[in-house]
C-alpha cells in the first residue's frame, strides 16, 4: 500500500513582498525546501496496538526526507507539554515531570520551531514551565502570547539558547540556500487562541499582532508563514481577513484537514502523529513564486523507528510502565476492539455529552448499581483525544491520568435540579461540565430515568468523589451533603473492584 498520499494542494502564490535576494551575475534558480509538520503530540510511543504514531518513526521519516534536501524544517504548532499520563508523574528528585518526555524526545527528533498551544500552560508552575522551555534544543516563536512577569511587566517568554537568555520572538527567519549558493530567507511566526488562563499569561490581540508581524517581516524575509494553534474557523476567518502569508500549519483541532481560503494553505495533521504533513516548496527568486505541494504521511510500522530517538522514547516508557505494574495496571493489555471511535476530545467532552462519557457512567453503574443517576467531572478526563482501533489498559490510565473514586449522595430533588442547572449548564465549556447518566432535560425540565424530577423526593446519586467533596467549579454546595465512598465496590455481577475509576472502567471492559 502506498503511504504517502498526496492530496493536490499545489499553489503558486505571488508574493506580498520583494525578494531581498542580491542579484548575482547570473540567473538565480530556485530555492527547494521542506517543511515536516506536527501537531498536538501527547504521545511519544505508538498507539492503537503500536499502528499509528511514534515519534522515532518521524525522526526516521525527517532523516529520509534530509535525503531529498539539506532543507528540512520540522516544526510543531503547539500542545505537546501537556496533558498526558506520564506528564503528571514525578522524577527521583521529586520534581514533577511535567513534559520533559517530550523535550527529550523531541530534541532527539530534530525539531527546530515551536509555538505554544493552550496546554503548554496547564502548568500552573511558571517556574518549571521556564525550566521545560530552557530545556528545550528547538526554538519557540509567538506573534501574541507573553509573559506576567513578577511585579505585573508584560513581555515576550524567554529561552535560554546556547547558554544565552533570548526573547521568544515575534517571527524567527531560517535562511535555505540552493546548491549554487541562492538563498532565501523563510520567516515563521506563531498564534495561539487565548484559552487557558494563567496568572503569568498574557494574550495580545490575533489578527492586529498578526498584521504588524507581517509589516516587520516583509523587510526581513522573502516569505512569512505561520503556526496556528487556533480553532479552523478562527484559521479560516484569519486567512479571508488577512490574505497573502501562503500557508497556516495549524494545531488544536486532531483530525487531519486542509482549508483553502484566499491565498491561504491551512493544514492540520491528526493529534499524537497519527499522520504529519509534508510540506515540499520551491522558491523562485526571479517570479517571487512559492509553490507548496503538501502531503499527508500517515506514521504507521511501515516506517521504521529511529534508533536514537527510540531509545529515548523507550526510557521514558519503561518509566511509565514500571509506575502502572507497581500500582497492578497491565498496561498493554487490550480490552476490546471498539465498534466506534469514542469522543474524548476536551472540546466535546467539556460541552456535551459524548459517548466516551456514556461508556464511563455505564462502567459507573456496572460497579455501583442502584442509583438514580450517574454523573462524572469532565476534568477528570485527561486524554484530550479520540480513540479508536483498539483500547488497552494504558488508554483507560491515560484517559484518566488523576484517577480518583466515586461516592453516593442522597440530594432532594430540588437540590439535584441546582447541580444539573451548573454542571450541566453553567459549567459548560469547563473540567466542571458533567458526563451523566439517567438524565434528560425535555421542554426545559430535568428528568431522572424518563420522569420529571420532584423537588422533595431524595435521589440517590453517584459522583465522582472530588464532585460530592464540593471541590468542583461552582459545585461546593454539595460538601454538605453525606458522601459514601467505599474502598473497594460490589459489581452487578458481585465481583469486587477497587473504587476508582480506572479500575472500574477496566472492570467493565473485562468482567463480563
Ligand atoms: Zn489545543
Amino acid at each position: 500500500m502506498k503511504k504517502l498520499m498526496p492530496i493536490g494542494l499545489l499553489l503558486l502564490l505571488p508574493l506580498l513582498w520583494g525578494c531581498a535576494v542580491k542579484a548575482p551575475q547570473r540567473t538565480p534558480q530556485p530555492i527547494d525546501f521542506i517543511l515536516l509538520q506536527l501537531n498536538d503530540v501527547y504521545e511519544i510511543a505508538p498507539l492503537e496496538g503500536g499502528n499509528a504514531g511514534g515519534l522515532a518513526r518521524v525522526a526516521s521519516l525527517r532523516k529520509d526526507l534530509l535525503k531529498e534536501t539539506p532543507n528540512v524544517v520540522t516544526v510543531i504548532a503547539g500542545d505537546f507539554l501537556s496533558p498526558s499520563l506520564i506528564a503528571n508523574l514525578s522524577l527521583e528528585t521529586g520534581e514533577k515531570i511535567a513534559g520533559l518526555q517530550m523535550v527529550e524526545t523531541l530534541n532527539a527528533m530534530g525539531l527546530d520551531y515551536a509555538t505554544f498551544g493552550n496546554h503548554e500552560f496547564d502548568l500552573r508552575d511558571s517556574a518549571l514551565l521556564q525550566k521545560r522551555i530552557n530545556q528545550c534544543n528547538f526554538r519557540y516563536v509567538t506573534a501574541n502570547v507573553r509573559r506576567v512577569y513578577t511585579g505585573g511587566a508584560i513581555a515576550p517568554f524567554k529561552q535560554m539558547v546556547k547558554g544565552k537568555s533570548e526573547l521568544v520572538p515575534d517571527f524567527i527567519t531560517h535562511t535555505f540556500k540552493n546548491n549554487l549558493g541562492d538563498s532565501m530567507r523563510l520567516a515563521l511566526t506563531g498564534l495561539l487562541l487565548p484559552f487557558t488562563k494563567r496568572p503569568y499569561v498574557h494574550y495580545l490581540p490575533i489578527e492586529e499582532n498578526f498584521r504588524r508581524v507581517i509589516t516587520q517581516a516583509k523587510t526581513q524575509s522573502d516569505v512569512l508563514v505561520a503556526l496556528t494553534h487556533l480553532s479552523a474557523a478562527d484559521d479560516r476567518a484569519l486567512a479571508a481577513a488577512v490574505p497573502g502569508v501562503p500557508l497556516f500549519m495549524g494545531g488544536h483541532d486532531h483530525t487531519h484537514q486542509d482549508h483553502y481560503v484566499e491565498n491561504t494553505i491551512i493544514t492540520k495533521a491528526d493529534a499524537n502523529a497519527k499522520t504529519v504533513y509534508i510540506h515540499r516548496c520551491r522558491f523562485d527568486p526571479q517570479s517571487k513564486l512559492l509553490r507548496i505541494q503538501s502531503s499527508l504521511k500517515y506514521i504507521n510500522p511501515s516506517i521504521p523507528s529511529d534508533p536514537t530517538t527510540q531509545a529515548v522514547v523507550d526510557k521514558w516508557v519503561s518509566k511509565v510502565d514500571q509506575t502502572l505494574r507497581s500500582n497492578g495496571y497491565q498496561p498493554e493489555l487490550k480490552l476490546a476492539d471498539l465498534k466506534e471511535t469514542l469522543e474524548c476530545k476536551e472540546s466535546d467532552i467539556r460541552s456535551r455529552q459524548t459517548n466516551f462519557g456514556d461508556m464511563t457512567v455505564q462502567a459507573m453503574e456496572n460497579a455501583w448499581p442502584g442509583a438514580d443517576a450517574y454523573l462524572i467531572n469532565s476534568g477528570s478526563m485527561r486524554m484530550d483525544d479520540d480513540l479508536s482501533g483498539s483500547i488497552t489498559v494504558y488508554d483507560v490510565v491515560r484517559s484518566f491520568p488523576f484517577g480518583g473514586g466515586f461516592a453516593r449522595q442522597e440530594l432532594p430533588g430540588s437540590e439535584l435540579k441546582n447541580l444539573l442547572d451548573v454542571g450541566l449548564e453553567k459549567n459548560r465549556g469547563e473540567g466542571g461540565y458533567l458526563q451523566v447518566g439517567h438524565i434528560s432535560k425535555v421542554n426545559g425540565n430535568w428528568q431522572i430515568r424518563g420522569k420529571a424530577i420532584d423537588d422533595k423526593q431524595l435521589y440517590k446519586i453517584v459522583i465522582s468523589s472530588f464532585v460530592a467533596g464540593g471541590s468542583e467549579a461552582n459545585l461546593g454546595f454539595l460538601a454538605k451533603y453525606k458522601a459514601d465512598e467505599p474502598k473497594m465496590l460490589t459489581t452487578i455481577k458481585g465481583k469486587q473492584v477497587k473504587n476508582d475509576v480506572r479500575d472500574v472502567v477496566i472492570e467493565f471492559y473485562t468482567g463480563f
